[in-house]
């Protein structure tokens, strides 16, 4: 791990009600009481924003949404949400650019226009990238990591305060990662694309992150943190993923 600040990001995808809300009791009380430099940000459905906010009240942890509309303005665009009315509901952070977007169809330009958008908003991006295993086989990694940040990070400013997510595609949902050495080379290459381009940046992994792999992940000594889908439904392997992050 790095000396910066761990972020913790739970992204519950399609998944949650409001009774599930309840469990993140556990992650609040266990945050008051575990004295390390760390941010968890919980990024649930857009229908549980309003109430894990409320829930969140007196707590360190934050709130982020999975997805945004690129348009800086109200209009008619059935079923979508943009930046502003996440920043309203009381949210500092969205993901944007994940590959499960991406996937449908989602282009380098647009996830670009939704990250201005959202900084218009004084919204926080978790930026998404990452191989397809196609991709990977082909040995196209870097060709793909340079392509995704040169164009969805397009003209923001070096000010720009942002997190970059690495979520290989083939390691989402899979129980599949990959050796330090890959992981260590390709984290190495995204900061060297990073580091001149921002001042604050931090580099998270993602992808079937879990309490059984997060120790020899946390080897690579690189990382400021993870982006955790399916084990951060579960309060207890969340917590288990955090202090053995900090052992
Ligand atoms: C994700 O959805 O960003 C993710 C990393 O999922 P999982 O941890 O389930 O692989």
């Amino acid at each position: 791990m790095t000396n910066k600040i761990k972020y913790f990001i739970a992204n519950w995808k399609m998944y949650g009600d409001l009774k599930s809300l309840k469990t993140i009791n556990k992650v609040i009380k266990f945050s008051k009481t575990y004295k390390k430099k760390f941010k968890i940000i919980y990024c649930p459905p857009y229908t549980l924003l309003y109430s894990l906010k409320k829930l969140l009240k007196k707590s360190t942890l934050d709130l982020g949404a999975q997805n945004i509309h690129e348009s800086l303005d109200y209009g008619p665009n059935t079923g979508f949400i943009n930046a502003k009315m996440i920043k309203n509901s009381g949210a500092k952070f969205v993901i944007l650019g994940h590959s499960e977007n991406r996937a449908l169809g989602e282009s380098d330009m647009r996830i670009n226009q939704k990250i201005k958008s959202a900084y218009k908003n004084k919204l926080i991006v978790i930026f998404c990238i990452g191989e397809s295993l196609s991709e990977k086989r082909q040995k196209k990694t870097k060709i793909v990591l340079k392509r995704q940040i040169k164009n969805g990070l397009k003209n923001l400013s070096k000010k720009t305060n942002i997190i970059i997510a690495y979520e290989p595609v083939w390691s989402i949902g899979t129980g599949m990662i990959l050796s330090n050495s890959e992981l260590s080379e390709n984290i190495n290459y995204i900061k060297s694309l990073i580091y001149k381009k921002f001042k604050n940046y931090s580099i998270l992994y993602g992808g079937s992150v879990n309490p059984k792999n997060i120790n020899q992940i946390n080897k690579i000594n690189l990382l400021d943190g993870y982006l955790i889908g399916g084990a951060s439904l579960n309060p207890k392997k969340l917590i288990d993923i955090i202090k053995k992050t900090f052992n």
